[in-house]
């Protein structure tokens, strides 16, 4: 029964018996006993970090103990005092803040529980202390003593499973000694249980490998420029335009980018790192270039979305978090923009937060959202720091809290007399509407301006239809109608379709999870290292070679022709949509508001073909490859594959089709 913890304030590591006697070669050796030595360090250091007190239990006899077998004793003679065997370990290299209590000083009684020494317990409760985590060597029934006064005294006790080695008199008096450890409430721990809540810079946020290609980039010494371009392969089946999204926490992140002294400390214990390798990342920042496609702007597949130039070292390292950003952000506003489209028009606020895949994925959802044309978001956080408007009603927890919805509907709209929301049981929703009508006039009277009612599922086509009846026979004509279970904008489409008078739709899961097409084929792809192009496989992945940029081709009117991929160091007619981004790891500009991205995303999806706009699939946009980018493919074999490569992509070729 392990469970997750993490350390704070009133925590305490106590580290029992560790000491040279009771290790082989000394006289008590308790086997395996070396094994923990790294373990308990890597704890110490832990709570050293955290500012948490370290304690140090240790036996300690006088010599010629009456214990020892000279004296008729059962014991070798161990741990006389100020002998090295009483010492601890070096290899432990206890914090300079532990404190060591000694047990057994000056008397013959044998005496095993670190609260034989009252100076513990008076220091522990000095500091604060209440939970106390018990690591180290049993030679006899130390630890399970000490564990036995915690609890008797009121302290909560974790054993460090992985820390702890016992010398067994007899065959299973360790598991004997657990078994009664919890069964004095103590809780058995590993430090895998025991989260890393050290404040994180994100440098980590890679996968390991990223540092190991490092290290062998700094081993080999590889510090030249590199050029990496993110592009989604494909348009998946579902999606007619993706609209770019997820720069602005990527120039974020890049700013912010460094390793802690933590981190590094980490990544040090893990042992696969050179100390010279690890200093090299000590001042890393990231001092590169960003191009990028403006959030909000719509895109297809072979067109990069950003790249990167910058010392090989730190464009690579950064692989992981920008994909990991750029690709949920650009697949939830691709998602977003076709319920806008589906909704014509309604408000609609995103939900997502409580079944999105994990608090960052719904808070990035919300902002996603929100730039594709949504209304407001449920999501306080998100609200908060992106400053988007923010929606809510009443679940049905609240309403069945109450005696009655009658009671709860009145105890509602008395907290929030401006615009409250009242959620209607889905088993009897006219019922409902007609409880609504029935106290509208005395809280009109008494100042309640209502917001509206919702509709959480059943079917909410004629259940609309009755409710707006009920309400408009009421004289309740302004009272809006908000909708939410399980919508997309398939089912929202429908519903318009029906002629359902909803005003609003809340969208959650499916919207936040992109159900319908969870994830979008893209990469981050090395184009090229020192001036020299890296020539991507020919066969089966399609990918365009080369440093690109993408020209954008109107009409008089501004609406989308076509696009151009072209080399980055050539010229075409058009609108270049990667614009620079970041210099020498500094922003250019102050960035763009939301309001004007999301500006972006209407201006542009009313530029794009109609047939783009539906949510029902369509033929693809043209985007093609210039006649040098095209001749740069052809040398370097992508056709070749084209089977698993063109032939999937949207993208038709100038002057032919694709796969021909
Ligand atoms: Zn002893």
């Amino acid at each position: 029964m392990a469970i997750a913890t993490s350390l704070q304030c009133g925590d305490a590591l106590v580290i029992v018996d560790v000491q040279n006697d009771f290790l082989d070669p000394g006289p008590v050796p308790v086997p395996q006993g070396a094994d923990i030595l790294p373990v308990l360090a890597d704890y110490a250091a832990r709570f050293e970090r955290h500012g948490l007190p370290v304690y140090a239990v240790r036996d300690w006899h006088p010599a010629r103990h009456a214990s020892f077998l000279p004296r008729g004793g059962s014991w070798p003679e161990h741990c006389v005092r100020f002998t090295a065997g009483a010492d601890c370990p070096s290899e432990l290299e206890l914090p300079p803040c532990t404190v060591t209590i000694s047990i057994g000083e000056g008397t013959d009684e044998l005496r095993v529980s670190a609260f034989a020494n009252p100076h513990f317990e008076a220091s522990l409760r000095t500091r604060g202390v209440r939970r106390l985590f018990v690591g180290g060597l049993a030679v006899d029934d130390g630890i399970c003593e000490t564990v036995r006064d915690a609890r008797s005294r009121g302290f909560e006790v974790f054993f460090l499973r992985d820390a702890l080695r016992v010398r067994e008199r007899e065959a299973g008096d360790g598991d004997r000694a657990e078994a009664e450890m919890i069964r004095l409430g103590a809780v058995p721990l590993t430090a895998l249980d025991l989260s890393q809540r050290a404040p994180s810079s994100g440098a980590l946020l890679t996968d390991l490998f990223e540092i190991g290609m490092l290290q062998a980039y700094f081993a080999a010494g590889m510090t030249d420029t590199a050029v990496f371009e993110f592009a989604v392969r494909r348009m998946p089946a579902g999606r007619n335009v993706l609209i770019a999204c997820g720069l602005e926490p990527v120039l974020q992140f890049l700013e912010e980018l460094h390793f802690t002294d933590w981190e590094l400390d980490w990544l040090e214990r893990t042992r696969r790192f050179a100390p010279g390798f690890l200093a090299s990342l000590r001042g890393l920042r990231f001092t590169g270039d960003v191009d990028a496609l403006p959030e909000g702007t719509p895109c297809f597949p072979h067109e990069p979305l950003l790249r990167v130039t910058a010392p090989i070292a730190q464009a690579q390292l950064v692989e992981t978090r920008v994909t990991n950003l750029l690709h949920y952000c650009t697949l939830i506003a691709s998602k977003a923009v076709r319920c806008v489209a589906a909704a014509e028009g309604r408000m609609l606020v995103d939900v997502g937060l409580r079944r999105a895949h994990g608090a960052e994925a719904a808070v990035l959802a919300s902002r996603a959202c929100y730039l594709a044309g949504f209304t407001a978001t449920s999501d306080a956080l998100a609200a908060q720091q992106f400053g988007l408007p923010s929606w809510g009603t009443m679940s049905r927890s609240f309403v069945e809290a109450h005696a009655s919805e009658e009671a709860a509907f009145l105890a509602f709209v008395r907290a929030e007399p401006q615009r409250a929301v009242l959620l209607l049981n889905t088993h009897d929703a006219r019922a409902a509407a007609h409880t609504v009508v029935r106290l509208a006039p005395a809280w009109s009277a008494a100042g309640v301006v209502l917001g509206g009612v919702r509709l959480d599922g059943g079917d909410l086509g004629p259940t609309s239809r009755e409710v707006r009846a009920i309400l408009d026979a009421g004289g309740l004509s302004s009272l809006r109608i908000f909708a939410s279970d399980h919508l997309d904008e398939v089912v929202i489409g429908r519903l318009i379709r029906q002629g359902a008078p909803i005003d609003g739709f809340g969208l959650g899961t499916l919207l936040v999870t992109s159900a319908d097409v969870p994830f979008l084929d893209c990469d981050y792809r090395l184009q090229r290292y020192a001036g020299r192009g890296c020539t991507p496989p020919a066969e089966g992945q399609g990918a365009w070679p080369g440093v690109k940029q993408v020209y954008r081709l109107r009409d008089s009117s501004g609406r989308m022709d076509c696009d151009v991929v072209a080399r980055a160091d050539e010229s075409h007619e058009g609108e270049a949509l990667l614009v620079p981004a970041m210099r020498e790891g500094r922003r250019i500009g102050c960035g763009e508001t939301l309001l004007a991205l999301r500006q972006r995303v209407a201006t542009e999806l009313d530029r794009l073909p109609p047939r783009l706009r539906q949510v029902g699939d369509a033929e693809p946009y043209p985007v093609y490859l210039s006649e040098r980018l095209h001749a740069d493919c052809l040398e370097a074999g992508v056709f070749a594959g084209v089977g698993s490569g063109l032939t999937a992509s949207p993208a038709p070729l100038r002057g032919e089709t694709a796969g021909s």
